[in-house]
């Protein structure tokens, strides 16, 4: 049953409305079935998160939590290959990079299970004869809804994040991958997480994502996925005014100036694109390069690019496949009215002679001539595709940089000290990093997005704290 069920009390629960099936998107094979949960099922999820918190669970001590949570990530370390395989197989991502995400999953676990007991409130000076404490508290039944792209890593943030602060959590995988996820809910009943702490509902958006997040017994909900579906999650959580996590994605910018290790930038820029094959929400999507080192840098990824090979996942090449063939059509479609506006491609990589025929792969390309209001300079394309733009100046890079409706990574290269210190200020943008971009790592830092990339937090101990409330107590002596 274990795959095939909705993980339900510490229990393999069958949904109702039956299976559906889990694809991999290198052959367009079934890899097996998962449970195709529901109203229902979202139903007895929320019940049994709820009885957590009126249980054991909310009474236990803060380095238990702690404990068990650390104990989670030991036991992910020590399956670590063979939860890789299953996210490789289910995601398409290219082995080397899933083993990276379990690895970060461990991580994600030990991190927030020496947390759980660092979390602690303050006292506030107020008037005469009183004391006033403000303590942080869970906020009760988290629902979290993740997606397809890093199943294992979101888990991580999320789950690690709120049961470290005694939240209990009912979460709605991506129906388009989620078998890492069910393993590792199992895997935390084994390290000793009890019954309806956690519990996993998989299923359809439409059914069970949004049944968890119109459910009444729900007090937060966190999501991860497109900007449409948040804006759903959203307004479905407003009817309640239940608060919320959103991370939205991005259009994430390298700014290179002319002053930079241009070879470290290239490097760095082809990694922070091809990675999971474009499908990242802090991809770094648009290059900016000075006009003055553009032929430069453009020659030092037109190299590398040339030089990258996509196929299945278990081959271990630089680039796996896209999720499924929604994902590459729409892709294909916005790449088509990009040649309409004037696209020209610079480099592209290939497809492996022998990758399957139904598998779903895009070669990475690198390409120029978009205009930068064109849906290629502005929307999430989702694929390995890199964007090259010109500027000449740093108030042009903060303009181009700034010019989309995104704010969630970006890059800075640079060796002159003041422009490190001073641009980062001018920069819409929930991170940046300078001399170095790390999309989707960091377990340590806090995450998230601004303008539509979202709001909230996640990831370090900002994202334990996002999953607290605050209660001021005023005591007069
Ligand atoms: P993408 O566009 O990247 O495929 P989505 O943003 O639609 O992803 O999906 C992210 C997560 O949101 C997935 O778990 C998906 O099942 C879920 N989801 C999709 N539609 C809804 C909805 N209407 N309500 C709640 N969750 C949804």
């Amino acid at each position: 049953m274990s795959g095939q069920g909705c993980f339900i009390n510490g229990k393999w629960v069958a949904a109702e409305s039956g299976t559906l099936e889990a694809l991999d998107p290198a052959t367009g094979a079934v890899i097996t079935e998962i449970a195709r949960g529901g109203p229902k099922e979202v139903e007895a999820a929320v019940s049994a998160a709820r009885e957590a918190m009126s249980g054991d669970w909310a009474q236990w001590p803060a380095v238990e939590r702690g404990r068990v949570l650390s104990r989670l990530g030991a036991l992910i370390a020590d399956q670590h290959e063979a939860i890789a395989k299953i996210e490789c197989r289910d995601t398409g991502k290219p082995l080397s990079q899933a083993r990276n995400d379990i690895t970060a999953t461990a991580r994600y676990f030990e991190y927030y299970g020496g947390a759980a007991d660092k979390l602690h409130g303050e006292v506030i000076p107020y008037q005469d004869g009183t004391t006033v404490m403000v303590q942080r508290e869970p906020y009760g039944v988290c629902g979290v809804i993740t997606p397809w792209n890093y199943p294992a890593q979101v888990f991580g943030r999320t789950v690690g994040g709120a049961l470290s602060a005694g939240n209990s959590v009912v979460l709605k995988p991506a129906e388009e991958a989620c078998l890492s996820v069910l393993t590792l809910a199992e895997l935390a009943a084994d390290a000793g997480l009890p019954a309806g702490a956690l519990n996993v509902v998989p299923g359809l958006g439409v059914e069970a994502g949004a049944a968890l997040a119109s459910h009444p017994g729900i007090d937060h909900l966190s999501f991860t996925g497109s900007p449409a579906t948040g804006t759903a999650v959203a307004r479905s959580a407003s009817e309640r005014h239940v608060p919320l996590t959103m991370e939205l994605g991005g259009k994430s910018a390298q700014i290179v100036f002319a002053d930079a290790d241009l070879d470290r930038a290239a490097e760095t820029a082809v990694r922070a694109i091809v990675q999971n094959a474009g499908q990242t929400c802090s991809a770094g999507s648009r290059l900016l390069v000075e006009r003055a080192a553009s032929d430069a840098m453009v020659s030092r990824l037109a190299e590398r690019f040339s030089a990258l090979i996509c196929g299945p996942g278990l081959e271990d090449l630089d680039c796996g496949p896209l999720i499924n063939g929604a994902q590459k059509a729409r892709l294909e479609s916005m790449l088509e009215r990009g040649r309409a506006a004037g696209m020209q491609i610079l480099a592209v990589g290939r497809v492996a002679e022998d990758a399957p025929a139904a598998g779903h792969f895009v070669p990475p390309m690198l390409i120029s001539g978009i205009p930068a209001d064109h849906e290629v300079a502005q929307e999430e394309l989702f694929g390995p595709v890199l964007t090259v733009f010109e500027f000449d100046d740093a108030d042009e890079a903060v303009a181009l940089a700034n010019g989309t409706e995104f704010g969630l990574v970006t890059g800075l290269w640079t060796r002159d000290a003041s422009r490190a210190l001073a641009l980062p200020r001018r920069l819409q943008s929930g991170q940046v990093f300078v001399n170095n971009y790390g999309a989707g790592g960091g377990v340590e830092l806090p995450f998230g997005g601004v303008k539509r990339s979202g709001y909230g937090r996640e990831k370090g101990f900002e994202g334990m704290k996002s999953f607290t409330t605050m209660k001021t107590v005023v005591l007069r002596h």
